[in-house]
C-alpha cells in the first residue's frame, strides 16, 4: 500500500509512514487534519459500542499535533547514487541523454584527486561514455560543459525522491515549498 505522508502542524514533512502507523495516529486522536485526496481504509479490531468490525480512514497526507523536533535535526540529505540519478532525473549532464541506472555514474565536477569534494554540489550524474571521456580533468578543460548545475538536495526534495510510488497529491503538497532551481520544481 502507498506511504503515508506525516507532516507537523506547520506543514514540514516529518515521515513516511506506512498506513498502519498512520491509523495509530488516528486511534490516539493526534492527528489535526487530512490533506490528502486519497484515502485508504483499514480495519482494526472489533468495535463492541457499534457492534461491528472497526474501520480508520486515513487520508495520503496526514498533519499530526506539534511541531516535530526530528525536522530540526533532519533537514541535511545524504547524498547516495539513488538519490543523484533522481535529483538529475536520469540525464546526462554532459551529453543530456536520458538513460537507464545501470548506464550511470556519479560524475565529480572537479574530479577528487584534484580537491573536488564528494557532496551533492560537485557530483552530477554521467552516462558511463561521459564519464569515461571526460576523466581526470575540469568541464573546461575536457570542453564538456555541463547542461545543468548541480545543487543541494532540500528537505521536501529529499522527501520526493525517497518514494518512488509517490501519489500526485503528495508530490504537489512537496513540490510547492521547493526552491526553484530543483529539477523537481514546478514549472
Ligand atoms: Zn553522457
Amino acid at each position: 500500500m502507498s506511504n503515508i505522508l506525516i507532516v507537523d502542524s506547520i506543514g514540514q514533512p516529518v515521515r513516511w509512514a506506512a498506513a498502519t502507523r498512520a491509523a495509530h495516529y488516528y486511534a490516539v486522536g493526534k492527528v489535526i487534519a487530512d490533506l490528502g485526496q486519497h484515502h485508504f481504509s483499514l480495519s482494526g479490531g472489533f468495535n463492541r459500542l457499534l457492534a461491528k468490525p472497526s474501520e480508520i480512514t486515513c487520508s495520503s497526507i496526514v498533519m499530526v499535533r506539534g511541531k516535530h523536533r526530528l525536522v530540526a535535526q533532519r533537514n541535511f540529505v545524504g547524498l547516495s547514487r539513488e538519490r543523484l540519478f533522481l535529483r538529475d532525473r536520469y540525464l546526462c549532464a554532459y551529453c543530456g541523454q536520458l538513460f537507464n541506472e545501470l548506464h550511470l555514474t556519479i560524475e565529480h565536477v572537479i574530479p577528487v584527486s584534484r580537491g573536488g569534494t564528494h557532496g551533492w554540489t560537485n557530483v552530477v550524474t554521467a552516462c558511463r561514455g561521459c564519464n569515461h571521456r571526460k576523466g581526470n580533468r575540469t568541464p573546461e578543460e575536457a570542453r564538456m560543459p555541463l547542461i545543468y548545475v548541480p545543487y543541494a538536495v532540500c528537505r521536501n526534495e529529499g522527501f520526493i525522491i525517497s518514494n518512488r510510488n509517490i501519489l500526485g497529491d503528495q508530490m504537489e503538497f512537496l513540490a510547492s515549498a521547493l526552491p526553484r532551481h530543483s529539477r523537481w520544481a514546478k514549472c
